[in-house]
Order: C-alpha cells, then sequence, then structure tokens
C-alpha cells in the first residue's frame, strides 16, 4: 500500500509533499516527492502517527468492566475513527471480586486479540489504592491502600497484561512503587492529596508519570503546594493532560505547554463509556451519570466523572490553545507515551520499519483515516 501526496510528520520535521509505502504491517519507505506508483492519493493532508491514548474507560456504549464478551472488541473498532491506534484499557475502583471478576476477561481478551481495529496494549489501574480525599468519581467505600498481594492477583489474571498502575503516593512508604518498577509496570502518581514534598519518595525510585495533572490532586497553593506543584517542578516527569477544554481550561492547557513542553505532555481522554453517544443518562461503574455535550457529571453531585470527549477533540482543543508545530503536537499525542511505555522502537512515529501505525487528518484536524499495523480500520470517504 503506497500513502501519497502527504505532508507527512517526522519526529524532526515536515515533508509537505511525500509518500509513504507499507508493506505487511510495517513502513518501508518514507520519501519526499510523488510516485507515479498506484496508492492512496489524500491529497495534501497531515500524515501523523497514530494516536495512542494510555488512559480511557471505555467509549460507544461499552464501559470495560461491565458488559458481554464482545465490548472490548466493540470499542477497539469504534474507537479508530478518533485516530488511536493504540490505547491501555484503564479500570476504575471497583470490589476486588469484580476486579478479578473483569482482569480475568481482560486477560482472555488479551491472548485472542484479533486485529479488527485499535490494538490494545494492556491495562492501566486506576484505583481502588488512590486517596478519599481526592477520589474523584471513584467508589469510597471501596479505596484502600496500595497493596502487592492484590496487584499481584490481578498481574496474573490478566495474562501479565497490567502496564500502569495510578495510586496515591503518600498511601505507602515507597515499597508498592518498587513492586510495579521490578514489574515492568508504569508507576502512575494521581488521585492524591499529597505536598509537592512528598513526591520526592517516588521520584527517586524512579516514578516519572503523573496522572491527568491538575485534576483529582493536590494543586497550585502558594503555602501548601501539591502534587501538581511537583509534577510542573521536575522538568523530566510526563503528565497525562484531558485537554478536553473542560477538565482543564485552555489557559491552563498553555501554562502547561510552556512549562513543561510538548517532551512531557501526554493528551488522554479519561472517557467512559457515553463517549461518541448522544446526551443523556448513563452509568459509570455502579455511580449514575448525566452526558451532556462532551461533559459527564455525577447525577447526584454534579462532580465531573471521566470524560465525554474524543481523542482528536483533545488534540484540536489542545492544538488551538498553543497552536504548537506538528512535530511538537505528536510527542504529546503518540511519541512520549510510546517512549514511556517502552514500545517506541516499534511505534509511536512514522519512520522506516516502524509498524505502519498512522492517521490521516484533514486541515482542520479532523481524522479522515486510521491505518493500524499497515490495515485501514478506519476511513470517513472513499479515497
Ligand atoms: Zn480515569
Amino acid at each position: 500500500m503506497i500513502i501519497k501526496n502527504a505532508k507527512i510528520v517526522l519526529e524532526d520535521k515536515v515533508i509537505e509533499t511525500g509518500y509513504l509505502v507499507i508493506e505487511n504491517n510495517k513502513i518501508t519507505v518514507i520519501h519526499q516527492g510523488n510516485t507515479d506508483e498506484p496508492g492512496i492519493d489524500v491529497k495534501g493532508q497531515w500524515v501523523l502517527p497514530g494516536f495512542i491514548d494510555c488512559h480511557v474507560h471505555g467509549g460507544y456504549g461499552v464501559d470495560f468492566e461491565t458488559g458481554d464478551e464482545h465490548r472490548f472488541e466493540t470499542f477497539a473498532i469504534n474507537v479508530a475513527q478518533e485516530g488511536i491506534t493504540k490505547y491501555l484499557q484503564a479500570s476504575v475502583t471497583n470490589s476486588l471480586e469484580n476486579n478479578q471478576k473483569y482482569y480475568q476477561e481482560f486477560g482472555n481478551f488479551m491472548a485472542n486479540q484479533t486485529q479488527i481495529g485499535a490494538k490494545c496494549l494492556g491495562a492501566h489501574m486506576e484505583g481502588p489504592f488512590i486517596s478519599p480525599e481526592r477520589k474523584g468519581a471513584h467508589e469510597p467505600t471501596l479505596l484502600m491502600s496500595p497493596n502487592i498481594a492484590i496487584t499481584q492477583s490481578l498481574i496474573d489474571l490478566s495474562n501479565n497484561n497490567l502496564r500502569m498502575v495510578t495510586y496515591a503516593g503518600e498511601l505507602q512508604d515507597g515499597s508498592y512503587t518498587k513492586f510495579l518498577l521490578a514489574n515492568q509496570i508504569t508507576p502512575s502518581i494521581g488521585h492524591t492529596n499529597m505536598e509537592a514534598w512528598e513526591f520526592a519518595k517516588d521520584y527517586n525510585l524512579g516514578v516519572r508519570h503523573i496522572t491527568h495533572l491538575f485534576n483529582a490532586m493536590s494543586g497550585v497553593d502558594q503555602r501548601r503546594p501539591g502534587l501538581a506543584v511537583a509534577a510542573l517542578n521536575h522538568p523530566d516527569v510526563l503528565v497525562e493532560v484531558i485537554s478536553d477544554g473542560i477538565h482543564i481550561h485552555p489557559d491552563t492547557l498553555k501554562l502547561i505547554y510552556d512549562h513543561k513542553t510538548a517532551d512531557h505532555i501526554c493528551i488522554i481522554t479519561d472517557a467512559m463509556n457515553a463517549k461518541g453517544l448522544p446526551d443523556g443518562e448513563y452509568k459509570l461503574g455502579e455511580l449514575e451519570v448525566v452526558k451532556h455535550q462532551m461533559t459527564v457529571a455525577l447525577k447526584a453531585t454534579g462532580v465531573l466523572a471521566g470524560a465525554g470527549a474524543t481523542y482528536d477533540h483533545n488534540v484540536r482543543t489542545y492544538y488551538q490553545a498553543c497552536q504548537m508545530p506538528m512535530t511538537e503536537l505528536i510527542k504529546m499525542t503518540s511519541i512520549n507515551i510510546a517512549k514511556q511505555l517502552g514500545i517506541f522502537e516499534v511505534t509511536g512515529s512514522l519512520a522506516t520499519n516502524k509498524l505502519a501505525d498512522i492517521v490521516v487528518l484533514d486541515q482542520q484536524l479532523k481524522v479522515t483515516m486510521t491505518i493500524v499495523e499497515g490495515r485501514i480500520v478506519y476511513q470517513n470517504h472513499e479515497y
């Protein structure tokens, strides 16, 4: 397959007019100029590495944690329309029994994953090891301190597919952080009420990831700086950002961009099952929520409960806030998180011998085509 007449965004530059050759599942040629070979003429549109969402709970009616055995595939097929080629399935706080059931089902799915849409890379467990003071939409009665034995049992049930855990660093003495690192699981501090200085313990052990900066964490306070300040002050820490324009105001998106730079931001959705569905009432785990446009909030309290925006919407929102060069934008959508998850040698940027994980965007940055490992899994019109 050849993708031609493309504006190709590489790591270090943009090829204004070029073409890509894909053989089997990989990119074999990236070349400047035109070709007479037959191929897909994208008419000058942007060609970028596929987006990677490391924090999503569902969408298109799918709640990862409940439903029939086809729900994982339903999500993988539908989410490709957002330009996502790879993602981590995130779970919220649940009872141990429900978590065991979920991680077993998830492990079975991962063992038999067929390539029909975007590809799941593993799980991101967000809760129950979080602070009751910063619980967000998580069920307060089920929260607990980080527990190695429980985590190990869920790793086993998932067929060793746990890739990331969000937890409140102050609820453990560092032993939980060491356990995750020893198991090649990315530790991510979040849903925490810690003071900024408390982050040093886990940072010194190797924590370099922060869950949805500014949301569900101690913030910027001149006398009692919280995790948000520590995250901003440590230049080499990668921060997840829900850039839907609702969870974080565009002015604050700019502050994060100016302070962290594109090198240490990854855009996430944190989306729940109502993403991609009409406005109305839905359930997030056991909690009743209301979706209105791109906002999803608890019915009882109005607290934001996950998110309802698509990944491409969040990309456009961040772009509009900062107007960054496209070579910077792809760091925030693909490169940084691929490096964090240890898969940058095979995906996360457009380069020969890497997997053909590609998104095509029009001039408004709307998705017109998504290619996962060399297969077109979404296109919104005939080429
Ligand atoms: Zn989440």
